[in-house]
């Protein structure tokens, strides 16, 4: 895999920690020979990539701050990685957020702040970041970002989060058709449960895990070297005919009914 995304820069929005799906993503990326480009909202995630960095000997070539909830960060951002490397080829967007409070119970209980906040990080977030990168994928480009099988189905406790991600897929398929006139591919990842900070908001994770175990095709979960060799696939060459999918890397579970 050493050579397949040589000389080409990827943006990866969305390092928290060391169990980050970024993080599992970055090392995929770093092995098939891609520059890296970082982005991080808050400080604490800054400084756990940059030590992630070096325990790792892997070089970033740029990390700049960026706030999907601000257009003005958003832009910031990008003119930033412009001045920087001039021209992008692939971004992988792992962001969300939901308040806890609507990670649990009834979805109905809902908030209207509550389903606009994460529809706007989680959904709009991906809508804004393709306009952006649009712009330095000049010779043309693939957009990846992270879904759940809550998308498709009632997950019990997914809730507010199952309704911006089935957004969120929405926005790939039209997302796709507009920038697929410039060579630029958009698809998802749907991962099933993995144990991440995120993942941590979501009641009963625990139980979701026990779940594919217990049921999936493979009856195991699956990490984030996994989603992060998948993700690969997807910003590489060797996908060049797809676009606007959703590719499950659940260990089959989303089959069994
Ligand atoms: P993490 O908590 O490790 O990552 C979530 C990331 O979202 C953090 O880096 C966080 O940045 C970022 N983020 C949140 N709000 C903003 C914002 N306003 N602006 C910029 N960045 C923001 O969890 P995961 O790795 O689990 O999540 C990555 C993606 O994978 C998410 O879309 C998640 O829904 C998806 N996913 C996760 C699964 C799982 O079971 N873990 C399964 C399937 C999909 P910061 O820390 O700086 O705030």
């Amino acid at each position: 895999m050493t050579e397949l995304l040589k000389g080409k820069n990827i943006v990866v929005m969305g390092v928290a920690n060391e169990r980050s799906i970024a993080w599992g993503v970055t090392k995929s990326l770093h092995n098939a020979g891609a520059n890296l480009i970082f982005t991080n909202r808050q400080e604490r995630s800054h400084k756990k990539l940059i030590k992630l960095l070096d325990d790792n000997q892997i070089e970033a070539r740029q990390i700049v701050s960026c706030d999907v909830s601000d257009d003005a960060s958003i832009n910031t951002a990008f003119n930033e990685i412009k001045e920087e490397v001039g021209v992008i080829h692939g971004l992988v967007h792992a962001i969300a957020f939901a308040n806890r409070e609507d990670l649990k119970g009834e979805f109905s209980d809902t908030s209207r702040d509550g389903f606009l906040l994460a529809q706007n990080i989680s959904a709009f977030s991906l809508v804004a970041v393709t306009k952006a990168a649009k712009e330095l994928m000049t010779e043309g480009g693939s957009i990846v970002t992270q879904t759940y099988l809550g998308a498709e189905r009632v997950i019990p406790n997914y809730n507010v989060m199952g309704v911006a991600k089935a957004s969120l897929e929405a926005s790939v398929r039209y997302l796709a058709e507009d920038v697929g006139k410039h060579g630029i591919r958009v698809n998802a990842i749907s991962a099933g449960p993995i144990r991440t900070l995120a993942a941590k908001g979501v009641s009963g994770f625990n139980e979701k895990l026990g779940m594919v175990e217990e049921k999936a095709p493979l009856r195991r979960n699956v990490d984030q070297d996994q989603v992060g060799d998948a993700t690969l696939f997807f910003l590489s060459d060797l996908s060049r005919g797809v676009t606007g999918e959703v590719l499950h890397v659940d260990s089959g579970y989303h089959i069994i009914g």
